[in-house]
């Protein structure tokens, strides 16, 4: 079993080159994130995901988890990794320093983020749902609410959760029956939540709902929505953790993949809560979260398949099957040229991934802290239609990476003894939760494009011809078929405008060949930067001539290989929506 090994020098590369963190800390109090600073922090939590949370990877999918009189039980080795984490310091790490957080830009905390991930998936959901919760607490409690819950929170001392679904409400969250009565300065909350991710555990002495829920009297649809915050225990005045409140965990789902993390069935009634902004905000609200649990689901895509990279990647150089072209006798694997292929497409798309990631956290610094409010609207306008592409394409592209992760293992990647199959299970639901592709596709190309008749993505794809025109020398090739994409781009963009009133079918029947076309589209773009930059330090001398070398060939890999998707997408939306909406049920069973 391979060992995890963060990819520390490609995470600075994207950090420092790509995202500009040189610019994020010039921005009002990230003065401390110093290139020095950021090294010894990734390198630092490199040792903690590899040494105390990858160990549990495995441990987590076997053992699973499980319910006991109303109580989840985590693996005990989740417990002892969780302590390594919190006594770190490393929940705090990109929170709000007024409530005991250490402030860096979220550009550093999403590289140790991403470390977690790639160690233990399902552990590093706990983190993940806690950062999204006490996000939203932060936005949009009362300042009273954040003195009891955040600082406890950012420590790690409580963990946060997200519920909004419920077994009639998945994707369609107008349907949320779950209901709120007032009752003095609190609420009342009763009804039952599904598929709550760590809604329990054993590990911290509290679990801080956050619960999506209709109020009396409340008008029909999602404006009838309110947001509550619901802890497991109630909190004494003092703030020491009081009598339980009127949550049960009725059970944990049997699932696919990521055993180690509790999905839990949760009963509220009557339970104690107390609201989060406005009476029928609760969506806007619970937005905040789920903004930031997208980008962060995106980035669980890429964790995973790099992880799936890497296994594969030793096992390739170790496994001795079969005669090459040049070689003497067997080889290993890693000498046929198919084998490449597989190696190369998981290490290309997964850089492209960390790029595409990493810039729209920069541009999310950019916009939180930038003085110039033409600067903020710019940088969030940005974020606001990445978002989608991180979580989407990122997430479905990682079905086939972990996919080819285990085809490089051969028979010995389809039997559980490997563990490449548990990178693919685990994968199978980042398309799924927090939002399907065909929700954020459909957010990208109704919210994002045709509500501005795609001005923000027209500037952008006028960004990508300037970078592509200037490409030259050996990185002509590069610039040729990063340039032909980005017009099949703008040419189905102009498809679109001009097509999508003429039939309310348009949008939804092309949207998700847009999302991905814009997600491949987009990783050559910082794919190519990346490959300039590599080329202008190997002109000026650099010690890292081998890194920068192989950024240029992982660029020319994936501009020969996965930029041509580009087109292949942009032929499908053009294609329009008519002929699957003329398909009938009859026809679809044969009959
Ligand atoms: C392991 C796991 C963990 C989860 N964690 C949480 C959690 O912590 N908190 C929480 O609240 N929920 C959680 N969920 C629930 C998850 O967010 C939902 O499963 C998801 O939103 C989809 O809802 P659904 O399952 O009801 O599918 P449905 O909404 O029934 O969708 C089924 C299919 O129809 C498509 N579809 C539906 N509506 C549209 C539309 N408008 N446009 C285009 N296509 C559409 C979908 O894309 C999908 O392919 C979790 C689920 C799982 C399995």
């Amino acid at each position: 079993m391979a060992d995890y090994r963060a990819p520390v020098k490609d995470m600075l590369f994207v950090i420092n080159e790509l995202a500009g963190l040189a610019e994020i800390a010039a921005l009002p109090g990230y003065e401390e994130a110093t290139p020095d600073l950021v090294e010894a922090v990734l390198e630092e939590a490199a040792q903690l995901a590899r040494e105390v949370i990858a160990p549990t990877n495995i441990i987590g999918d076997e053992k699973g988890t499980h319910v006991v009189d109303g109580q989840v039980i985590v693996p005990p080795e989740f417990h002892a990794a969780y302590k390594q984490y919190i006594d770190g310091g490393w929940p705090g790490i990109g929170c709000n320093p007024e409530f005991g957080g250490q402030g860096l830009p979220a550009l550093i905390s999403v590289a140790v983020e991403e470390m977690l991930q790639s160690a233990n998936l399902a552990w590093s959901l706990c983190p993940l749902l806690t950062h999204g919760a006490l996000h939203a607490l932060e936005a949009h409690g009362s300042d009273a609410l954040k003195a009891i819950y955040l600082g406890e929170m950012i420590a790690g001392e409580w963990t946060g959760t997200m519920n909004l679904t419920e077994p009639q409400a998945g994707s369609d969250l107008s349907m949320v029956r779950t209901n709120a009565v007032p009752d003095g300065d609190a609420w009342r909350v009763s009804g039952q939540k599904i598929f709550i991710t760590w809604g329990d555990q054993d590990i911290t002495e509290n679990v801080i709902h956050l619960v999506l829920s209709r109020t009396q009297d409340a008008p029909a649809g999602v404006k009838g929505l309110s947001l509550f915050l619901v802890p497991k225990y109630l909190v004494n005045e003092d703030g020491s953790v009081g009598e339980r409140n009127n949550v049960t965990t009725v059970s944990v789902e049997h699932k696919l993949g990521i055993h180690g993390s509790p999905t839990c069935v949760l009963d509220f009634q009557n339970a104690t809560g107390y609201m989060l902004g406005a009476e029928g905000d609760g969506l806007a609200c619970m937005f905040t979260m789920m903004n930031s649990a997208r980008l962060s689901v995106g980035l669980e895509g890429m964790s995973v398949a790099e992880r799936a990279y890497q296994h594969a990647l030793e096992y390739a150089a170790d496994r001795v099957q079969g005669r090459a072209p040049g070689h003497e006798g067997s080889v290993s694997i890693l000498e046929h040229p198919d084998v490449r292929r597989m190696l190369l497409t998981m290490k290309s798309e997964v850089e492209a991934m960390r790029a595409v990631a990493y810039v729209a956290i920069g541009h999310l610094d950019h916009a939180a802290r930038s003085g110039d409010p033409d600067l903020q609207v710019f940088h969030q306008a940005r974020v606001d239609l990445l978002t989608p592409i991180v979580k989407g394409w990122i997430t479905e592209r990682a079905q086939e990476l972990t996919s080819v992760g285990v085809q490089i293992h051969g028979g010995m990647g389809y039997i559980e003894e490997t563990g490449a199959a548990q990178y693919m299970r685990d994968a199978r639901i980042l398309t799924i939760y927090e939002g399907t592709t065909g929700i954020q596709a459909g957010d990208l190309i109704g919210r994002k494009v045709l509500r501005e008749q795609g001005t923000t993505l027209t500037a952008l794809l006028d960004e990508i011809d300037a970078l592509a025109g200037g490409l030259d020398g050996e990185l002509a090739g590069i610039g040729s078929a990063l340039s032909s994409a980005n017009s099949d781009a703008r040419e189905s963009l102009t498809w679109l405008l001009a097509n999508h009133a003429s039939d309310p079918t348009i949008p939804g029947g092309v949207s998700y060949h847009f999302l991905m076309m814009l997600g491949a589209l987009f990783g050559g773009w910082q794919l190519a930067r990346a490959a300039s930059i590599a080329a202008d330090k190997l002109a000026g001398g650099t010690v890292d001539n081998d890194f920068y070398k192989a950024k240029i060939l992982t660029a020319k890999f994936y501009a020969e290989q996965s930029l041509p998707r580009v087109v292949a997408h942009a032929r499908s939306i053009q294609s329009g929506s008519a002929t699957m909406m003329a398909v009938t049920l009859d026809q679809l069973r044969g009959e």
